[in-house]
């Protein structure tokens, strides 16, 4: 009997790990017991062997920016240290040739293959601005991709422009969108997300919006911002309503767990959350998501933006097989204080060198473009 078998054998998990062993994906009561479970090492085990066996000792990551392209929002999110109500002194919105000056110095420093595009909800911007930016973004820079708007940004323009959300994607995808960010879906139940973002779209409509978009060909990230006001229930159903939709559709390319980061948040000063989650929970996060996700969303994305670089090369041992981006520029979780560190490419590659593993620098579709 192997070590790993032996250990199995002495959990009250082991009928969950040895069903995900034998490619039976948890079910919703067996997710619930693993949020239950203090187990994590052994979770972590079996998702990590899981992980091994479809990329080997790889992992990926790429080299992209995030362009928050205005910081104006009319939705009052509790959790968000970011934004600024419209007319705020320090408000601003990129204009075209700033967002084309950010994208051209990005290429040639960085080479960048990605450009992450995510704002507010800025109610002065009509369709047009965003059509201008992937365009332009597109033609003069063909080897970078463009990911863009969560579904509430979407929604958002949908109502500036008084049109659907389908017309809207339609069109941003005429004119250079490729792919759609999982953002905005903090947890899929409402009754939390009339607790941290009462304003912004429901669970079901950030559901309906993301399969709009895969049934136009747009792929898209999911994502879940876990440790604020949930319960474990909660994260069940959310993980849940991303296998339903994923079933139906396959348009998910990767899944990216997130703990909540409190400081400077509204949801801080309320005494809502007091601190953040921390690394064994990141970890039992990530374990699940590999678990739950099984032959069904094929990358699991480190968090080393909130949790740093050692935690995101513990996450590679734990399910995910994606280091995630360099993410250059960003600016709302460095609203909070706790954007870990700046990273280049390099950094990015000797982290995942220093666990022996390769790298595979990859584009926006997941397609290798350099190994090392
Ligand atoms: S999270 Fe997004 S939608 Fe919510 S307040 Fe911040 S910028 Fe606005």
């Amino acid at each position: 009997m192997s070590q790993t078998t032996e250990q199995i054998q002495k959990s009250d998990i082991k009928d969950i790990l040895e069903n995900s062993l034998n490619g039976k994906r948890p079910e919703p009561e067996d997710c619930l017991r693993l949020l239950e479970s203090d187990d994590v090492h052994l979770m972590g085990l079996v998702s990590g062997h899981l992980t091994k066996k479809q990329f080997g000792k790889k992992a990926s990551f790429i080299n992209n920016i995030i362009l928050n392209y205005t910081d104006v929002c009319i939705t009052d999110c509790k959790f968000c240290a970011f934004y600024r109500p419209p007319g705020a002194e320090d408000a601003y919105t990129l204009t075209l040739d700033q967002i084309e000056s950010r994208v051209k110095t990005s290429w040639d420093l960085f080479k960048i293959r990605q450009v992450l595009i995510q704002g507010g909800h800025n109610p002065n911007l009509k369709i047009e601005y965003y059509e201008d930016a992937f365009r332009m973004i597109r033609e003069k820079f063909p080897q970078v991709g463009v990911h863009g708007l969560s579904t509430s940004e979407i929604d958002m323009i949908a109502k500036v422009e008084k049109s659907s959300t389908k017309e809207i994607l339609s069109r941003l995808k005429d004119s250079g969108l490729q792919s759609v960010p999982g953002a905005g879906a903090e947890i899929l139940v409402d009754s939390v997300k009339d607790v941290i973002s009462p304003k912004k779209i429901s669970s079901a409509d950030w559901i309906r919006i993301m399969d709009e978009a895969h049934s136009l060909g747009l792929p898209a990230s999911a994502t879940m911002m876990y440790g604020h006001v949930e319960n474990k229930k909660d994260i069940v159903d959310h993980f849940f309503k991303i296998v339903k939709l994923q079933e139906k559709t396959k348009g998910f390319m990767a899944f990216i767990p997130w703990n909540f980061e409190p400081i400077n948040t509204l949801m801080h000063e309320e005494g809502l959350v007091e601190y953040g989650t921390g690394g064994v929970q990141l970890l039992k996060m990530i374990a699940i998501s590999r678990l739950v996700f099984d032959g069904l969303i094929p990358h699991i994305q480190s968090s080393w933006l909130t949790n740093g670089v050692g935690m995101a090369q513990l996450a590679l041992q734990y399910g995910a097989n994606d280091f995630g981006g360099t993410l250059i520029g960003e600016e709302v979780v460095s609203c909070t204080g706790a954007r870990s560190t700046e990273l280049t490419d390099k950094k990015i590659i000797a982290a995942i060198h220093q666990i022996g593993y390769q790298v595979e620098e990859r584009d926006n579709f997941y397609n290798p473009v350099n190994t090392s």
